[in-house]
């Protein structure tokens, strides 16, 4: 093993993965170590995103990764069925794993939990110390006292059905289900001519769901659209933070000067917790970066994140509208009139760059939660010192 590398990323999920594939192919020079916790690399993820999400350079370096590719996808709610135009991809779990092993070969190091870290050196479970110019801290959110959040669970199979579906595009949101425990949906992704991915979907108060139950309303969901199930070939799960309000400057504190990346350092769309565009925007950046020093890229990366902190406080209004004016079980009205806006607007919100005209049409209108419960929503709850309103 090296003495010391320029780079060692701990944990090989989606930001330090997508980081490492990027700087291999824009900084062959870097040495970069990857250390990974478990002992083979993650299968159970599905990560879906928006061509429109990305800059034409950023889809063309992640294209390797790509598993699936559709025209466009379509959402379904009481009053509304729409189907919308754009490339919808999508990055299978054992794709991307099997690209970053043999990318990686022996810079990636498996079942190494990581015990200790700082700026520049990872202390292993097993006592091994790793020194590096500068230590990347991508393991995953930590609970943190200084982000107020909801949250998107889910529970998704993979299904082998018995005769085709007859899908050609993503069913992204189905909202025509039962509304239970918040605003509920079913996300739908046509794998193959017989092969579904289905997900069953909340945003709810709490990140706490029974599985057993998501597991029934699938099966529902399923027979009740006339397919028969041959095969449950995989599950994933998640619960995923959905941003309320925060306290910037003390949540990037919480780092101790050690850099960070993906969901850690709180780099996600804030009302859908996805991070896939950020972590490519992340990679890029660091991979255009001259002086790769801890102390360097930590200042770089603070003044990153708080911009990017401020144009998101949009984003958490509308979350504390969604999740504190109205009853849950109405949310869909929300969500159901967002999906009726001229398509140019939908997709720059999901790739987290609204224009002001774009917030202003996404406030107008007849809404669809009492004005009184949302300017409650918004004047009664006392967001964390840091967060203007
Ligand atoms: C099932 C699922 C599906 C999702 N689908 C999408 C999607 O479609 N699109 C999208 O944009 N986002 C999606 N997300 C949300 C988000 O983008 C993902 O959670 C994403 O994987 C977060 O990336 P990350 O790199 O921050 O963390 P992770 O990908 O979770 O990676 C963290 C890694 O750190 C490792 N680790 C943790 N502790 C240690 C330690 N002590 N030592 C060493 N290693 C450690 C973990 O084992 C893990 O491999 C999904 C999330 C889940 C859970």
């Amino acid at each position: 093993m090296k003495e010391t590398w320029d780079l060692i990323l701990v944990g090989a999920g989606l930001a330090n993965g997508l980081l490492a594939w990027r700087l291999q192919r824009a900084r062959p020079e870097l040495s970069v170590l990857v250390v990974e916790q478990a002992p083979v690399l993650g299968t159970a993820h599905t990560w879906s995103f928006h061509r429109s999400d990305l800059t034409s350079a950023q889809n063309q370096w992640l294209a390797p990764l790509v598993s699936h590719r559709w025209p466009g996808y379509r959402v379904r709610f009481p009053h509304l069925e729409r189907q919308l135009d754009g490339e919808y991809c999508s990055i299978s779990g054992a794709h991307f794993a099997q690209a970053l092993s043999s990318g990686l070969g022996r810079q990636l190091m498996l079942g190494a939990p990581v015990q200790r870290l700082t700026p520049d050196r990872v202390q292993l479970a097993n006592g091994e110390t790793l020194r590096a110019r500068v230590v990347i801290d991508g393991r995953g959110l930590a609970p943190s006292p200084n982000l107020r959040l909801g949250y998107q669970n889910f529970l998704g199979q993979e299904l082998q059905l018995t005769a085709a579906h007859g899908l050609d595009v993503p069913l992204v949101m189905d909202a025509t289900v039962p509304q239970l425990d918040g605003y509920r949906f079913v996300y739908v992704l046509p794998l193959g001519p017989d092969r579904l991915l289905v997900e069953d979907t909340y945003y709810s108060e709490t990140p706490h769901f029974e599985q057993t139950r998501l597991r029934e309303r699938i099966d529902a969901y399923v027979r009740d659209k006339g397919w028969v199930v041959r095969d449950r070939l995989r599950e994933e799960q998640g619960s995923l933070p959905i941003v309320l309000a925060g306290r910037f400057e003390a949540f990037h504190a919480e780092g101790h000067g050690v850099v960070r990346s993906g969901l850690r350092a709180g780099l996600f769309h804030p009302v859908t917790g996805y991070s896939l565009p950020e972590a490519v925007r992340l990679a890029d950046l660091l991979a255009a970066t001259p002086e790769l020093s801890a102390e360097a890229l930590q200042g770089q990366l603070q003044a990153y994140r708080r911009d990017l902190w401020q144009r998101q406080r949009f984003f958490r209004l509308l979350n504390r509208m969604l999740f504190l004016a109205g009853r849950p079980e109405e949310r869909w009205r929300i969500l159901e009139r967002f999906h009726r806006l001229a398509p140019g607007l939908i997709q720059r919100f999901y790739a987290g760059a609204p224009t002001a005209t774009d917030k202003v049409r996404l406030l107008m209108g007849k809404p669809p939660v009492p004005v009184m419960a949302a300017l409650h929503a918004m004047l009664d709850f006392a967001p964390p010192r840091q967060e203007s309103p």
